[in-house]
């Protein structure tokens, strides 16, 4: 998966720049530079908020077929896409979010427009697509996700009998590898955090199943006084630690930073249920960290505007 930390916002025209690098779907090298580049615009000039620079981040990820998200999303047991997303600000703790979504090309916005529009945290399904004509969102066809790569995947899942993580299966450095769920957690210079995150979900899940990514506590959670956190993984695990609520609770009940809260959180996850998956955190002064107990996470940060690292 890749996850972005970005900590400031600013400059959208080199966000066009970034939708060439990133649809050429084919190296790390590329997905590296994607991440700089999307993460690159949002620091040094405070023009836009945490919120909109994780809005921002999450909506191209969601744009690009190799990520699950958006046009990318995997398929369920019945070859068909149903997307969560949240997004959660930490000025107030509000959030907005959606889950088993289709036809919505990004399903992000659209949790941002419940969090806004509508005086609820989480819609699903039909009620959340009424939702979307509501507000005027258009439906994107379905031969707008549906890739070649995920029919195959799903093929290959249906085979082995198993529901599995989009990343699961595919060699470390192999062409055809998976980049998963979609994240993006920011600070702003006013110190304001928020957290985003959006995902097709588990290859071959049941039709209806709901993760970890729609639910604030679980899969996003921002709080000005703590930390944002966004995670990726098996869901199920997420939701019964209630893990990005957790890391927030070991900073605010045990004063640690963002390294020590993601370790704690790591421990804590795969301690109690045997957790398979990782998550980014940022904290109330800036500091950035990730922890994963899968073989890989992509992830990209620039701490307090300084170097754009990532991570494979
Ligand atoms: N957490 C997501 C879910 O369970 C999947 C993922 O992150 O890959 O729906």
């Amino acid at each position: 998966m890749i996850f972005i930390v970005v900590l400031v916002a600013q400059v959208l025209g080199i966000v066009s720049a970034v939708d060439a690098v990133m649809t050429t779907r084919t190296s790390q090298g590329a997905i590296a530079w994607a991440v700089c580049l999307v993460t690159f615009p949002y620091i040094a000039v405070p023009a836009y908020s945490a919120l909109q620079a994780v809005e921002a981040c999450a909506t191209l990820l969601e744009d690009d077929p190799v990520f699950n998200a958006g046009c990318g999303s995997v398929l369920n047991e019945d070859g068909k896409v149903e997307m969560d997303a949240a997004i959660m600000d930490g000025r107030d703790l509000s959030a907005g979010a959606v889950a088993a979504v289709d036809n919505i090309a990004n399903p992000i916005q659209l949790a941002r427009l419940v969090m806004t529009e509508s005086e609820h945290v989480l819609l699903i399904a039909e009620g959340a697509m009424r939702f979307a004509d509501h507000c005027g969102v258009g439906r994107a066809p379905e031969n707008y996700f549906y890739t070649a790569d995920r029919i195959e995947q799903l093929n290959e899942a249906r085979l082995k009998h198993k529901i599995m993580l989009d990343h699961d299966g595919t060699e470390e450095d192999s062409e055809d590898q998976k980049y998963g769920t979609i994240g993006a957690i920011a600070r702003d210079p006013a110190g304001n955090l928020a957290a985003a995150t959006s995902t097709g979900g588990i290859v071959n899940k049941r039709m209806g199943r709901v993760g970890d990514s729609p639910i604030p506590g679980a899969g996003v959670y921002a709080d000005n006084e703590t930390c944002a956190v966004s995670s990726t993984g098996y869901g199920e695990d997420f939701i019964r630690t209630v893990i990005a609520k957790t890391i927030s609770d070991f900073i605010y009940m045990k004063d640690m930073n963002a390294a020590q809260a993601t370790q704690a959180g790591v421990q804590y996850m795969a301690r109690k249920v045997c957790g398979r998956g990782g998550f980014i955190v940022i904290d109330r002064d800036g500091n950035c960290s990730a922890a994963y107990t899968t073989k890989k996470m992509i992830h990209g940060w620039i701490e307090n505007g300084g170097e754009t690292n990532v991570r494979f």
